[in-house]
């Protein structure tokens, strides 16, 4: 199966239980954002701008798991900012799991390992040895981590335990180095890989979540995921990038240039997706087979954004985990006061502008599994999709070149930087985004993992392409 059955049956369950009851709306995932705060600023993320002035406040543990209550969604994916920075993260998670939710920890992967390095000491005794010379013989854990984690760790505090209820949810754009260039720090895929690959010798569940951008090489995605794919990673998300409104209007005025020229309309959004089912059988796609049919341009949905909604320290953010009109006090009283009418792609007319290009999964991949425009066969496609074998591990990944950026020596940022920083380039006003990110960014940013704002990333890219050409 490519989703555990338990875990299946849960979901199934719940739509069954709001469907007898005619439900009218009701939630499937909680995005929470416990923090916005982030030990990384990337150049795509949409949090930053959105929550800037927000970026120390925290939700209390207390109001997080009283969200998962309120709204009652079978799975919870922590987000933010990146959530091992909030401090109360292996009580959430425990919480969480406790009130038999599914949960999916969305992360940069930074802090995966010294997570999984507590979980080790936590549970340290004789019998970890041999664990612990595995992880030592791959480089995972160094002599000094042994140490501690020998030591033990009686803190009271309960730590983050391999369990089929939860997955690592890792942020992965690209091999290493597009990530590393979206993520403006080298060695961070690498960091995301060893914390995968430790990861899985340590029996938790591990899927990649991706953001397709306009430059999103539709082939190197093919070799990330057979990378991934051959190390046994248990799934994938991905869903293409979301352009704000505001900055495609900036970009307009500013450079006088058409919005398609920087980013993905859904004309490119299904020409990038158009493998997206061929993907789906080859590797363990998260997802509907009806959201990838939209992906693919095969079909029309119409947006459920409610049925994912995002509680955040402002409040539950509505309409949707991109678009914010505005933040309510509680679930029902968002899904009573929002006129969900005015959003969203009917036929193919924009009902707001700003969902014009947007076919993004929190959006549209609940309108897959709740059967909004519903076809004959649809419950059987999803049905057979879930319940066939999983996609056995891709031999071809063992020869992708991952590690195509610094770890070959190759010290990309710096030759992106330099790039913009050109004379030429400062002449076209490239030096924007990496001058505003140095001189204005704080030691700890904030953000939502791959929101999806690609605008200022592509800003960065068509710059650093712009300053290059201008070179030569
Ligand atoms: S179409 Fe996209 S942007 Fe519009 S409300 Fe739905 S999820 Fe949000
Ligand atoms: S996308 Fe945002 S939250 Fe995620 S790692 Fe980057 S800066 Fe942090």
């Amino acid at each position: 199966m490519r989703f555990p059955l338990a875990l299946t049956a849960k979901i199934a369950r719940h739509i069954i239980k709001h469907k007898v009851a005619r439900t009218p709306k009701f939630a499937l995932v909680l995005q929470l954002e416990p923090l916005h705060t982030c030990n990384l600023t990337c150049t795509g993320c949409g949090r930053i701008r959105e929550y800037s002035t927000s970026l120390k406040d925290m939700m209390s543990l207390e109001d997080c798991l009283q969200s998962a209550v309120e709204c009652e969604a079978p799975m919870v994916s922590i987000c933010g900012g990146e959530p091992l920075i909030y401090p109360k993260i292996e009580e959430l998670i425990a919480g969480i799991l406790e009130q038999g939710r599914i949960v999916y920890v969305c992360t940069n992967g930074m802090f995966m390992r010294k997570k999984m390095r507590d979980y080790l000491a936590a549970t340290y005794s004789a019998g970890s040895e041999a664990t612990l010379q595995k992880l030592l013989a791959e480089k995972l854990i160094t002599e000094k981590d042994a140490e501690t984690i020998r030591k033990g760790k009686n803190d009271g505090r309960p730590v983050i335990r391999p369990t089929k209820w939860m997955y690592w949810n890792v942020h992965v754009d690209g091999l290493e180095y597009t990530h590393d260039l979206i993520v403006e720090r080298e060695g961070v895929f690498k960091e995301c890989v060893e914390a995968i690959r430790m990861a899985k010798a340590l029996g938790y569940q591990v899927a990649t979540n991706t953001t397709v951008y306009k430059e999103t090489d539709v082939q190197e995605l093919e070799n990330m995921f057979e990378f991934f794919s051959s190390m046994e990673v248990d799934g994938h998300t991905i869903s293409p990038g979301y352009d704000y409104d505001s900055a495609k209007k900036d970009m307009v005025k500013r450079l006088g240039r058409q919005p398609e020229d920087f980013f993905l309309t859904r004309a490119m959004t299904r020409a990038k997706f158009a493998k997206i089912q061929e993907w789906g059988e080859r590797f363990t796609i998260f997802g509907t087979p009806v959201y990838q049919e939209f992906l693919a341009g095969k079909r029309e949905l119409t947006c459920t954004a409610w049925a994912i909604p995002t509680r955040n320290v402002k409040g539950w953010k509505a309409p949707c985990y991109l678009m914010t009109d505005g933040h309510y006090g509680g679930y029902q009283e968002m899904l009573q006061k929002v006129n969900w009418e005015k959003y969203g792609v009917v036929d193919g007319v924009a009902r707001d502008p700003r969902c014009e290009n947007c076919m993004v999964h929190c959006g549209y991949d609940p309108s897959g599994a709740l059967g909004t425009n519903y076809k004959r066969g649809d419950n059987w496609k999803n049905f057979r999709y879930n319940f066939a074998a999983k996609p056995k591990p891709d031999p071809r990944g063992k020869l992708v070149k991952a590690f195509n950026g610094v770890s070959i020596g190759k010290g990309h940022l710096a030759e992106a930087k330099a790039a913009i920083n050109s004379p030429r380039a400062a002449a076209n006003g490239a030096q924007s985004v990496f001058f505003r990110r140095e001189e204005s960014a704080p030691a700890v940013s904030g953000g939502g993992c791959s929101t999806g704002d690609s605008s200022e990333r592509d800003n960065l890219l068509a710059k650093i392409q712009q300053a290059k050409d201008s070179q030569h």
